[in-house]
């Protein structure tokens, strides 16, 4: 009886570790990639979370409206900013991949990222580094980024949300699979913050023209797609 006892405890142990399992792994952002360089095998997560939006929501439940510096009502927002930049920063939204002309940018295009949505100085181009992803990809910010408050655990497992800390504009998530890129910034910080680019505005140094990170890459007209990954 007690030998039945424990299989039934094993069991039903097993069975709720796969369940914590399978939920925890459907609200991982299809930008999570695991990669094996050494095999040199990319695999992506489900995409399931975007399917799902009502469990991705859940995770990050503090507003994006109250208590920044920088706010403005939802009309006003979205008359300041374009459809991808609103879409992103106000509603949350993950742009596809390869879709920003920023992504293209390199540790050559001398500059800072600022927010789209408020000009605050996000990330800076020394610290940019190619990961491959598809999207414009850090290995560590400024100041003027807020990182959600998460457990270690599911840090680790789903990323953190991040966030302009001056409008409370979602920018993208961290991850932290930074060891992973050898030979890059992101292998010493062990961090990837990977971005939408479309949240961004790349500033030259040299005084140049502001890049948008909404425009496409050139030569590529990619049709915006839109979808809901966290909560507004
Ligand atoms: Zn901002």
């Amino acid at each position: 009886m007690d030998s039945i006892k424990s299989s039934l405890l094993i069991v039903g142990l097993l069975l709720s570790y796969g369940i914590t399992m399978s939920s925890g792994l459907s609200t991982i952002s299809r930008r999570r990639y695991l990669q094996w360089q050494t095999g040199g095998c990319i695999a992506t997560a489900s995409t399931t979370a975007l399917s799902n939006p009502s469990v991705a929501q859940a995770a990050n439940l503090k507003s994006r409206t109250e208590g920044y510096d920088v706010q403005h009502t939802e009309r006003e927002w979205a008359y300041i900013l374009s459809g991808a930049q609103y879409n992103i920063l106000r509603k949350g939204g993950t742009e596809r991949q390869k879709s920003s002309i920023l992504n293209t940018y390199t540790t050559e295009n001398v500059g800072s990222y600022v927010c789209a949505g408020c000009n605050t100085p996000l990330f800076t181009s020394a610290d940019k580094f190619s990961s491959g992803t598809g999207w414009p990809s850090f290995s560590t910010a400024l100041q003027g980024v807020e990182e959600e408050e998460l457990d270690p655990i599911r840090a680790t497992l789903d990323g953190k949300e991040v966030r302009c800390a001056t409008c409370g504009g979602h920018l993208g998530d961290l991850f932290n699979d930074g060891w992973i890129y050898r030979g890059t910034s992101a292998a010493k910080t062990g961090k990837r913050y990977c971005i939408d680019g479309a949240a961004l505005i790349f500033k030259p140094e040299d005084g140049g023209e502001d890049v948008f990170g909404d425009l496409p890459p050139p030569n590529r007209v990619i049709k915006y797609e839109q979808s809901m990954y966290r909560g507004a």
